[in-house]
C-alpha cells in the first residue's frame, strides 16, 4: 500500500524581502515534506494578487534566499527564469491563474454561493466609519435581494454589462471549526465573518480566494503557516465546504493545518522590520540629547532626508524602513537583523540560520549524552525528526545572542581552509572591493591574518573589522585624534620610541612572542604597566587602540612594515 503522499507549500506575497518568520514557515514545511522521504513534496507558489505591491525583483530575491539557506523545492518557479512556471501544477504565480480564478468564481456564483456587490469604496467607509463610532467591528449586511443556494441572475447581468464591482462570498449560516494539529478545535460563532470579498473590482482575486483554489488545484495535504492566518481560516474552510471542483465535481477537500507560534523579540514585542524603526529612532533621539545642536533639520541633512521626514519618524508616526537605513550610516546605528538577506549581509552562516530557526517553536526533544537539550544539527537531522507533534504552542522567542553565539561556534570548528573558503565567497557579494585586497595579499600573509582574525570572529564580516589595520599601506593609516591624545603622551611617545628601537634589533622575522618580550622589556626597564608601553604601540601601528594581542598584530604585518608606521606616527604632530 502507498502511504498517501505529502504536499506542503511556501506561498510568500512578493513585497520585500523574505522575513526571517516567513524563512522560519518554509523551512518547517520543507522539513514535513522531506521527513516523508519520496512521498512529501514541497512547493512554492508566488501571491502576487496585489497588484501594487508585488514584483518580480522581491519574487527573485525571496527564491534567492531561500536557496542560499539550502531550502529546495519540489515544484515553483525556476530561480534564475521566474517568469517560467516549472512543472505539473503550475503556473506558480497567482497573477497567472487569473482565468482559473475566473471560473471558480462563476462556478461559486451559479452556485449561488457568489454574489456581485456595488458599493462604491466610499459608501463601504462611510459605513466603516459609522460603526466604528458605534465601537463596532463593520460586518458587510448581506443585501436582502441576495438568497444563498439561489443564482443571483440581476447582479450577474449588472457584473456582466461591466458596472464596476467585487464578487463576495455568502458565507454559511453556521459557524466553523478549524481542526488544527497544533491549537486543537478552534471554534468561530456563526456570524463572526461576513461575506467578505473573493475577486477585487480589479479583477483580482483576494488571497482568501486564491489560497483555497490552489491548495485544492495543487494537491497541498498541510497548510504550515504562522498563527496570525488562524483568524483567516474559517474562511478558508467555509469556502472549501463551498466549493466543488470544475473538472469532474470532486467536493474540495480541507488540509491539515498547522498554525506555528508567533516570533517575538526577547523584549516581548513581535519581531518585524519595526525594529529597525525602533533602533534608528532610540539612537537619533540619544544624538539628540547629547548634542543639542542637532536638530531635525540638521539630521534629516546629513540623512539626506526631508525634515518632515524625519520630524514624523521621530514622533514615530513613520517607522519608514528607508528612513531607519538612511539614518543608519551618519548617525552609526547597528539596525537589528530582520529579514534573511540582513544576516546574509552580516556574515551569518545559512546552516546555522536554518539550525536556529528550527528551534524557533520546534525542538528534537532529545538529549544528548551530557544530559542537555539537543540543539546543535544540520538540515538532514531536521528533516529526519521533523514532525508537528513537537511544534509548541507558545511564542517563540528569538534570541539574537544565542544566535550571534551558534554563529561564532559554527566559525570556530571549520578549518582553515573552509573558513577562507566561506569568507572569500561571502565577501565576493558583500564586500567585492574588500575581496579584491583580500585576494592581492600574498598566500602566506592572507593565511597569517586568517589565524589572527579567526578566534575573534563571531560572523563573518568581523574579519574585515579585525584584519583592516593589516590591509591598509603603511603611508595611508590614519591615527585616530583621541587615541593619540590619550597614549601618545610624552612619556608615551618615548616609550614607542624605545620599542621600536628594540623591535628593529629583532630583525624582520621576529615572532609574536619575541615581539611581546619586547613590549615587556620596554614596560620593566621605565617601570611601567604593560599598557602604558602597549596602548602607544597599539596606536602607532595601526591607528586606534584595538586590536588583537599585540604581538601577534605586530606579526601580521611584518616588523619592516611596523616600524615605517612607528616612524610615521612619531613624526606626525
Ligand atoms: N501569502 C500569504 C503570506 O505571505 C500566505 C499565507 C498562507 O500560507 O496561506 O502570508
Amino acid at each position: 500500500m502507498n502511504p498517501e503522499p505529502i504536499v506542503t507549500r511556501f506561498a510568500p506575497s512578493p513585497t520585500g524581502h523574505l522575513h526571517i518568520g516567513g524563512a522560519r514557515t518554509a523551512l518547517f514545511c520543507w522539513a514535513f515534506a522531506r521527513h516523508a522521504g519520496p512521498n512529501g513534496r514541497f512547493m512554492i507558489r508566488i501571491e502576487d494578487t496585489d497588484q501594487a505591491r508585488s514584483s518580480d525583483e522581491s519574487a527573485r530575491g525571496i527564491l534567492e534566499d531561500l536557496a542560499w539557506l539550502g531550502i529546495t523545492w519540489d515544484d515553483g518557479p525556476v530561480l534564475g527564469d521566474i517568469g517560467r512556471g516549472s512543472r505539473p501544477v503550475g503556473p506558480y504565480f497567482q497573477a497567472q491563474r487569473l482565468d482559473i480564478y475566473n471560473r471558480y468564481v462563476e462556478h461559486l456564483g451559479r452556485l449561488g454561493r457568489a454574489y456581485p456587490a456595488f458599493e462604491t469604496a466610499d459608501e463601504l467607509d462611510a459605513a466603516r466609519r459609522a460603526a466604528a463610532a458605534q465601537k463596532k467591528t463593520f460586518k458587510y449586511p448581506r443585501p436582502a435581494d441576495v438568497r444563498p443556494g439561489e443564482f443571483n441572475e440581476a447582479r450577474w447581468r449588472r457584473a456582466a454589462a461591466g458596472e464596476p464591482h467585487v464578487v463576495r462570498f455568502a458565507m454559511p449560516p453556521e459557524g466553523i471549526r478549524v481542526h488544527d494539529s497544533i491549537l486543537g478545535e478552534v471554534k468561530f460563532a456563526p456570524g463572526e465573518v461576513d461575506d467578505f470579498v473573493i475577486r477585487k473590482a480589479d479583477g483580482f482575486p483576494t488571497y482568501h480566494f486564491a489560497v483555497v483554489i490552489d491548495d485544492e488545484l495543487m494537491g497541498v495535504t498541510h497548510v504550515l503557516r504562522a498563527q496570525e492566518h488562524l483568524m483567516n481560516t474559517p474562511r478558508h474552510v467555509a469556502l472549501q465546504q463551498a466549493l466543488t471542483r470544475t473538472d469532474g465535481g470532486a467536493p474540495f477537500r480541507t488540509p491539515v493545518y498547522a498554525h506555528m507560534p508567533l516570533i517575538f523579540n526577547m523584549d516581548g514585542g513581535k519581531m518585524s522590520k519595526r525594529d529597525k524603526a525602533k533602533a534608528a529612532r532610540a539612537a537619533l533621539k540619544a544624538a539628540m540629547q547629547k548634542d543639542p545642536a542637532l536638530t531635525p533639520a540638521l539630521a534629516a541633512a546629513r540623512a539626506g532626508l526631508a525634515e518632515s521626514a524625519v520630524a514624523e519618524f521621530l514622533a514615530g508616526t513613520s517607522d519608514a524602513v528607508e528612513f531607519a537605513e538612511a539614518l543608519a550610516g551618519p548617525f552609526a546605528v547597528a539596525l537589528p537583523e530582520v529579514e534573511v538577506w540582513d544576516y546574509r549581509r552580516s556574515g551569518y552562516l545559512p546552516e546555522v540560520i536554518t539550525n536556529f530557526l528550527a528551534l524557533l517553536g520546534w525542538s528534537p526533544g532529545m538529549k544528548s549524552p551530557d544530559g542537555k537539550d539537543v540543539e546543535k544539527f544540520d538540515m538532514e537531522f531536521l528533516a529526519r525528526h521533523f514532525s508537528l507533534e513537537r511544534i509548541g504552542r507558545g511564542n517563540a522567542k528569538f534570541d539574537r545572542v544565542k544566535l550571534l553565539s551558534f554563529n561564532a561556534d559554527a566559525i570556530a570548528a571549520m578549518t582553515d581552509d573552509r573558513f577562507s573558503e566561506r569568507f572569500q565567497t561571502w565577501a565576493d557579494e558583500h564586500e567585492p572591493e574588500f575581496a579584491r585586497r583580500w585576494r592581492a595579499l600574498q598566500a602566506p600573509r592572507r593565511s597569517a591574518l586568517l589565524r589572527l582574525a579567526r578566534p575573534r570572529c563571531k560572523t563573518l564580516r568581523d574579519l574585515i573589522r579585525v584584519v583592516e589595520f593589516a590591509m591598509v599601506a603603511d603611508e595611508a593609516v590614519a591615527f585616530d585624534p583621541a587615541a593619540v591624545a590619550k597614549h601618545l603622551t610624552p612619556p608615551g611617545r618615548d616609550a614607542l620610541a624605545a620599542f621600536a628601537q628594540r623591535l628593529r634589533a629583532l630583525g624582520p622575522n621576529a615572532d609574536a612572542a619575541a615581539i611581546d618580550a619586547v613590549v615587556a622589556a620596554v614596560a620593566a626597564e621605565r617601570n611601567a604597566k604593560l599598557g602604558e608601553v602597549a596602548q602607544p604601540v597599539r596606536v602607532g601601528i595601526t591607528g586606534g587602540t584595538v586590536s588583537p594581542p599585540l604581538g601577534e598584530t605586530v606579526a601580521a604585518i611584518g616588523v619592516a612594515s611596523a616600524l615605517r608606521r612607528i616612524e610615521r606616527c612619531l613624526q606626525a604632530r
